[in-house]
């Protein structure tokens, strides 16, 4: 159990990174978490030494249970568990399908969403993973709260319904999905049509979807490439 978990801290870690690294914790906000039994959880905490989600080291991805005590003896030990813990904790107790749990801070998304301007299937090839999503559903929990209690967590995933990605208006983005990867490259995939749709809004032109057509028209190149490579990518271009 301890070297599993151990190289569960490492992934997180791995993750928080890679949100910085591409541009989704602009500030030093942000945390990812990851379902380990059920009652319990590895969250990105806070400690004495907190620079950031670029700086993140396995040593601030700490087990909590689902009401932010420690998971173990001395988990929290000089280390705080996020003020938002219940966004991820929520999600965790009402949704089964999900493991993994994203919380970030994008502004790109944040500010496409004020634009009116959505998470719409606006690319094709450009991004097949990402175009499938959004041509699902990316709702919008239309409150600009800091996500502190399971009253309004509750409220979030009620907006997220039984999608993997919520956009949090004026706030950020929650990602889920059955691993790490699926959460992080679900939120780089928001973050991605996010940018293009405010690139083509202050081109002077109105972003529009996809044919149908070419949707259907799109293969699914399976999990091994849109996970597994896209996964490696992303560690292999850390800093
Ligand atoms: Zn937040």
């Amino acid at each position: 159990m301890n070297g599993e978990l151990a190289a569960r801290r490492a992934e997180l870690a791995a993750a928080c990174r890679v949100l910085a690294a591409r541009d989704l914790a602009p500030g030093f906000l942000g945390h990812v978490s990851l379902r380990v039994d059920e009652h319990r959880l590895l969250v990105r905490c806070r400690g004495a030494e907190e620079r950031g989600l670029a700086y993140t080291v396995p040593e601030d991805i700490r087990l909590v249970d689902l009401d932010g005590n420690p998971g173990a003896a001395g988990e929290l030990d000089g280390y705080a568990a996020p003020n938002e813990l219940p966004l991820h904790t929520e999600v965790l107790r009402r949704r089964p399908d999900v493991d993994a749990v994203v919380h970030a801070h994008p502004a790109a998304v944040v500010a496409a969403d004020l634009a009116g301007l959505g998470i719409r299937p606006i690319v094709g090839a450009y991004d097949i993973p990402g175009a499938h999503l959004a041509a699902g559903g990316v709702p919008v929990y239309p409150r600009g709260v800091l996500i502190r209690n399971r009253r309004l967590a509750a409220e979030m995933v009620a907006a997220m319904a039984d999608r993997p990605v919520v956009l949090l208006r004026a706030h950020g983005l929650t990602s889920t999905g059955p691993t790490v990867p699926h959460a992080v490259l679900r939120a780089l995939a928001v973050q991605t049509i996010a940018a293009m749709a405010l690139s083509v809004s202050q081109a002077g032109a109105t972003p529009t979807d996809l044919p149908a057509e070419d949707l259907a028209e799109l293969p699914d190149l399976g999990g091994g490439f849109n996970i597994d490579t896209a996964w490696r990518h992303e560690l292999a271009r850390l800093p």
